[in-house]
């Protein structure tokens, strides 16, 4: 039996002396974690490109055809849609290089990659969270310019798409601009758009959708992606349904709205994205969730990491799919088989 007044890790075989050499400051460690852009560091793993604030690549933790991996260097920490892995640059070494803690700092304070110096860290960091802030006060003040739709282009696509339903009030029709100017700020001209408020789980308004239109309503207007969204869109949902123990979630508002018309007293949400539905915040009110997908490979391979998402965070989940004819809900709602 070990003396109680010697060493106390004598009795494990080892003294307490190594570990207080492998003891490193909490601020040393942040240091090290900033000192290189995320980016560059996971640059070397897979093909990054911007979009807005952030950079996206095909995530190298899981296979995929379409990039759900998000890298934001103000923060240094990354973000797979898909599978749900996220992290930091000592967590991303770890797991892709199979180094311990220590091992993944030591890696990061000898790399050559360039530096990022504190200052040029402190602004981007200012820059991100203005960049969110300006995003989330823009898609405000443009749900505000919006209107019922009730008369509009807005319902005349809804008729259109065979959803006959007065359109619950998170559906709005505005003549609202699609992009803006990055150099100049300047917002592009207004065009009809049908407007999703989306709301985060305590129910705040934090973006909104628009799906831009012919000016008749007849279709989707004719552009590259006529289905914009603006906000603070993780975590974020469009309620076609109010707050109940069970919500059906789905992926477009046409989804949505057709599900609403075909179940009577169903509460439907909408994702803004495939890869964003395992994210979406839940009030505790809701227990249960019934994924509502497509019929395709890729709506089959969403519904599947939603469903293991929201059962890991308690959520009882069911799944369902369209007829095996019919590729969405609302080609089921109109009879247009595949
Ligand atoms: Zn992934």
């Amino acid at each position: 039996m070990p003396n109680p007044t010697s060493d106390p890790f004598s009795a494990y075989g080892r003294s307490a002396a190594p570990i207080r050499r492998e003891l490193i400051d909490a601020r040393e460690i942040e240091d090290i974690r900033l000192r290189h852009a995320l980016s560059d560091i996971i640059g070397g793993y897979t093909k990054l490109r911007r979009a807005g604030r952030e950079l996206v690549g095909l995530c190298p933790f899981h296979p995929e055809k379409s990039a759900s991996f998000h890298v934001n260097d103000a923060k240094g920490l990354y973000h797979c849609f898909g599978c749900g892995a996220n992290g930091d640059a000592i967590k991303f070494l770890r797991e892709t290089e199979g180094l311990s803690f220590m091992e993944a700092l030591r890696s990061l304070g000898g790399s050559d990659l360039p530096v990022v110096s504190e200052a040029a860290r402190v602004k981007a960091a200012q820059e991100d969270a203005e960049a969110r802030r300006q995003a989330i006060a823009d898609a405000k003040a443009f749900a505000d310019r919006c209107v019922d739709p009730a008369g509009t282009p807005a319902e005349a696509y809804a008729m259109a798409r065979g959803i006959t339903a007065p359109l619950p009030p998170s559906i709005r029709f505005g003549m609202l601009p699609a992009w803006r100017d990055r150099e100049t700020g300047e917002w592009s001209a207004p065009r009809p758009a049908m407007v999703g408020l989306c709301v985060n789980g305590g129910g705040d308004l934090v973006a909104i959708q628009r799906i831009f239109l012919r000016p008749d309503g007849s279709g989707k207007a004719q552009m590259r992606k006529p289905k914009l969204t603006l906000g603070r869109i993780r975590g974020a949902s469009l309620r076609l349904g109010p707050v109940a123990s069970e919500v059906i979630i789905t992926e477009g508002p046409e989804d949505g709205l057709s599900l609403m018309q075909e179940l009577p007293g169903a509460s439907v949400w909408v994702a803004l994205g495939t890869a964003l539905m395992p994210e979406i915040e839940m009030p505790p009110e809701v227990r249960s969730v019934v994924i509502a997908g497509q019929n395709d490979a890729a709506g089959h391979a969403a519904v599947t990491r939603a469903a293991e998402a929201l059962t890991l965070r308690g959520l009882s989940v069911r799944t369902m799919f369209p007829s095996a004819e019919y590729r969405d809900w609302n080609d089921e709602l109109r009879g247009v088989a595949i």
